[in-house]
């Protein structure tokens, strides 16, 4: 399997109702690699400022995440900081310094050109182009974007749109991506933009897909305490990418079936701060908790 992910990685500071970290680990492309590397190897495509420690991340490195195209530049890392109420759906942003990130140009390096699955995370719709350029007819590109790349870079997220497979958004994105509020009618909208297949993410209402005319839905795992949401978005994304890579079918059931391996992966990911529940997850305790997930649907 060849899996490419390009992201943030960021110090995040985040305050939920349980608690707060200051500069912990975070970083749509750490919590994509962290989720993906559970199913096999990921080539990571991102950047870092000096003050990045590197011990963090060893664990990855034991994971088989290969970080040869993560680029130290001289300068501050990425830093986010978020802020979570009693509804975990939402969450205010305090913060963004772009950093490092903001005179990033990705360079992809030659052994990841042949990534087969690349899973472009949300940055600038400009940078996800220079990567898709780099590298040589991919089986599968799944993209993630955000309001701020939606109204900010709508033309070129269009481009971006038009290569790619499979978009990865939540419902307020997809209304503002299509200004149709009815989110059935925005999923159409989108896949006349490009992409074949469109995946809508709703936080503890769970995930849907939607392809050649097919729907289905899958449930959030049904936790009662959800310590920190953030990463949910990306470690499912992981999840999904790392099962569809590993097993090389990219047909509508195997997509259901990615589809419930992300959300597996997302719920343990919420029981934590940071990387602390990830750390330390199993491909065992992952698949107790895709037998539940059976069991939660079945009828
Ligand atoms: P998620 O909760 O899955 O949407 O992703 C959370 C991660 O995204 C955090 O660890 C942040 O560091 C990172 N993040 C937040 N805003 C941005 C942004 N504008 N660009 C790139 N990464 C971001």
């Amino acid at each position: 399997m060849s899996l490419l992910v390009v992201g943030s990685i960021a110090y995040d500071t985040v305050e939920t109702p349980f608690g707060k970290v200051e500069d912990s680990l975070g970083g749509s492309a750490l919590y994509f690699s962290a989720a993906a590397s559970l199913f096999g190897p990921v080539n990571v495509v991102g950047v870092v400022g000096s003050d990045f420690d590197a011990s963090k991340i060893s664990f990855l490195k034991k994971r088989g995440v290969n970080l040869d195209g993560l680029y130290m530049e001289s300068g501050k890392t990425f830093r986010w900081g978020g802020r979570y109420y009693e509804d975990m759906n939402k969450r205010e942003t305090l913060f963004t310094y772009l950093n490092v990130f903001e005179r990033f140009q990705p360079r992809i390096p030659e052994e990841y050109r042949h990534s087969e699955y690349v899973f472009l995370a949300n940055i600038d719709p400009e940078l996800q182009l220079k990567v898709l350029e780099q590298i040589q007819k991919p089986k599968l590109v799944v993209l993630d974007t955000m309001n701020f790349w939606i109204n900010g870079k709508r033309a070129q997220l269009q481009t971006v749109l038009k290569r790619s497979d499979i978009i990865v958004v939540n419902d307020e994105e997809a209304r503002e991506m299509t200004g149709e509020f009815n989110l059935i009618k925005a999923i159409k909208r989108i896949v006349e933009y490009g992409p074949k297949s469109v995946i809508v993410k709703k936080g503890e209402h769970g995930a849907m897909l939607y392809q050649d005319g097919k729907f289905f839905f899958a449930p959030a795992f049904p936790l009662e305490k959800v310590v920190d949401p953030t990463g949910a978005g990306d470690s499912f994304a992981g999840g999904f990418m790392g099962y569809l890579a590993k097993t090389d079918k990219t047909d509508f059931a195997n997509l259901k079936k990615a589809i419930i391996y992300g959300s597996t992966i997302a719920s343990f990911n919420v029981e934590d701060f940071s990387f602390n529940r990830l750390k330390t997850l199993t491909m065992e305790e992952i698949e107790q908790r895709v037998e539940l997930f059976k069991e939660l649907t079945a009828f």
